[in-house]
């Protein structure tokens, strides 16, 4: 069967991750978080104190590192999902913190971090057979994708969904906290200059603000088979 390339692009904390992961298992497609390769990037900033006192980035320094910093990823057999390394090491739990969300939109911005990501995302998906999700998939990284999504919800209920993944995993957050997180990476997201988050001329919107897993899986296995003709 002909394999097609998947791009899944929109807000944070959305529901993507979970939809492109979900529909990459049953059809046997690779799954890229491209926005993990970017929390990567930003973790190590904090580990190497590459973040100015002012909060802003050290990115003269960052821009001759860049291409050393080495991001793969692993699959844990139990949960048979991705996990994100940097530099060879298990860094999945340690991305998702409030202090890396908090900071990942101002490195995302900078364009020798996006040059150097994108390479490695595109070269990720040569073979197509893949499903990548993001902000700028549709748009800059697999511009000719056979199938675009572009899933948006309302800030209030996206943050709803962040706040109750981190209260699962024992994280202490506040709802406001999280909200006001998910309003700013948007607005930062939106308005940067270089690639900018918008929706792909031929991609599909996807509003999941009423919709349960079950139903937006099934409405995304129905579009997969759309496009690919299955
Ligand atoms: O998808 P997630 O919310 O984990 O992404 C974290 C951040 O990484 C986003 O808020 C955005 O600033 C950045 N990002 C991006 N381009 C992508 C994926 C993520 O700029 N393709």
């Amino acid at each position: 069967m002909k394999k097609i390339t998947i791009a899944i692009d929109g807000f944070s904390s959305c529901g993507k991750s979970t939809m492109a992961k979900d529909l990459a298992k049953e059809i046997g497609y690779i799954y890229i978080d491209s926005g993990a390769m970017y929390r990567a990037v930003t973790l190590y900033c904090i580990e190497n104190n590459l973040f100015n006192p002012d909060g802003s980035v050290n990115s003269a320094e960052l821009e001759k590192r860049i291409d050393s910093i080495r991001i793969s990823f692993v699959l844990n057999k139990e949960t048979s999902r991705p996990e994100t390394c940097l530099d060879g090491v298990n860094v999945e739990s340690r991305i998702r913190t409030m202090d890396v969300s908090s900071r990942v939109s101002l490195v995302a911005a900078l364009g020798f971090v996006r040059e150097a990501l994108v390479r490695q995302q595109q070269e990720m998906g040569k073979a197509k057979g893949i499903v990548m999700d993001g902000r700028d998939i549709g748009t800059v990284v697999f511009p000719d994708a056979e199938l675009k999504i572009f899933v948006t919800a309302s800030a209030e209920i996206r943050a709803q969904r962040r706040y109750d993944e981190l209260k699962a995993k024992g994280q202490e957050v506040s709802f406001d906290e999280i909200l006001n997180n998910v309003q700013e990476r948007d607005r930062i997201d939106q308005t940067r200059e270089v690639s900018p988050l918008r929706k792909a001329d031929d991609a599909i919107v996807l509003d999941n603000s009423n919709m349960t897993i079950a139903e937006q899986k099934e409405w995304l296995k129905n579009e997969f088979q759309r496009a690919a003709n299955v």
